[in-house]
């Protein structure tokens, strides 16, 4: 059977539950999942055109499946792209993009703040390919200016950083970019398309770690590039095909499902991580909180304009203590009174968890490093899940209480 055919301007909620159904065999409801490797061809003339044209046809599971297509076409009609292509991971993504856009000799500017991963394949991995990046700072748009120069390709940005809740101006750095023949990159890893959406305010390519919020339940990794089919298709898809950073169709088909909730889960879990965030700013144990959602927070007009009015849903917040030492003393004891609360190190699942950013995902730093970062012994990154908000603050309570 063939898909509905939808009516032109349906709202986002709307396209999150409908965009892109695949043809179905038998009328089903629910996206179909295709879990095969590959594709029997009706006659060889067929095989032989769709060899030659990858978009014309599925042939083998590396270079597309329909049930990846049905994830990579809904999250663009969230996004507001032309296309999306799908990858393993989010760093898969990160990769393709670069294998996609960048030659020996280039040049990256990349904010301070990103990712971890992100910062070593840029500053460590593409060095080796002769690939150089300059970090600059993410609230700064003067620091991204002065470093650009006339071989520089990319900007990449990632909006409100993790753990600490920069934000930047997209549009800023988009007229930055394109003032120089450059392209603005944005990872939208903690916003979403449910919250911001980087092309509205002029980016170019939007890169998205679907096992983050995409999924939202944490059960698969997944990653894409939503963007202009000329980049999409004809740069992007070349690569995927040849380097296999594809995405297996059973994960597609989890994160196609995740993303019909994703608009309800971000209002509730942001409402739930601002309330977090007002009652930690009250606990007389707690120095700093920064959440975008927050009137202290340094970029908190812009955060609302940029993220639909929502703070997302990762609060971070340093604990008090007389130096290093007691703060982290004080962090663990919090984490390690949490019984609702999991110890973890990833976020954007329906659980909240709660993580020491200093001797976790940014123990590979030296101190020196982190305090550049700004990330004390005392901070602590809570990614605010589906709780009832009495049950979290409960169990913040047990730990902060005994400070
Ligand atoms: C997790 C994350 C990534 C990497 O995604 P994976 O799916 O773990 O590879 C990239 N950017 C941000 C902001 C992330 O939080």
């Amino acid at each position: 059977m063939k898909p509905k055919s939808l009516p032109p301007g349906l709202h986002r909620d709307t396209l999150a539950v409908h965009a892109a159904l695949a043809p179905s065999q038998h009328g089903e409801n629910s996206e179909a999942l295709y879990l095969t490797s590959g594709f029997v061809q009706p006659d060889a003339e067929t095989a032989a055109h769709r060899f030659a044209h990858p978009t014309e046809g599925y042939t083998y599971g590396r270079t597309s499946n329909p049930t990846v297509t049905s994830f990579e076409q809904r999250l663009a009609a969230m996004e507001g792209t032309e296309a999306a292509i799908a990858a393993s991971t989010g760093m898969s993504a990160i990769l393709m993009l670069c294998m996609g856009l960048l030659k020996a000799g280039d040049h990256v500017i990349c904010s301070r703040s990103v990712f971890g991963s992100t910062m070593t394949l840029f500053g460590k991995e593409f060095a080796k390919f002769g690939v150089e990046t300059s970090f600059v700072s993410q609230t700064d748009a003067a620091q991204w200016q002065a470093a650009l120069r006339p071989n520089t390709r990319l900007l990449f940005a990632e909006t409100p950083t993790n753990p600490l809740t920069d934000v930047c101006d997209i549009r800023a750095l988009a007229d930055i970019a394109h003032g120089a023949g450059a392209l603005l990159v944005v990872d939208n890893c903690f916003c979403s398309p449910a919250l911001q959406r980087p092309v509205e305010h002029g980016a170019d390519l939007v890169i998205h770690s679907g096992t983050k919020y995409l999924d939202g339940q944490g059960r698969v990794m997944a990653g894409a590039i939503c963007g202009p089919s000329k980049l999409i298709v004809d740069v992007f898809g070349p690569i995927v095909r040849v380097a296999g950073m594809s995405l297996s169709p059973f994960n597609a088909w989890v994160v196609l499902k995740g993303l019909e909730t994703l608009n309800i889960r971000m209002q509730a879990q942001c409402a739930n991580a601002l309330a977090v965030a007002q009652w930690l700013q009250s606990h007389p144990a707690v120095r700093r909180v920064y959440y975008p959602g927050l009137a202290s927070h340094p970029q908190h007009a812009l955060a609302m304009r940029q993220q639909s009015g929502m703070g997302g849903a990762v609060v971070s917040f340093d604990v008090r203590g007389d130096d290093a030492d007691s703060a982290r003393a004080n962090a663990f004891s919090v984490i390690n009174s949490a019984q609702v609360i999991s110890i973890a190190t990833n976020l954007g699942d329906t659980k909240s968890i709660i993580t020491h950013p200093a001797t976790t995902s940014h123990g590979r730093l030296t101190e020196t490093q982190r305090q550049d970062a700004g990330i004390g012994q005392g901070l602590i990154r809570l990614a605010v899940g589906l709780e009832h908000i009495d049950d979290i603050t409960a169990d913040l309570s047990r730990g902060l209480n005994a400070i």
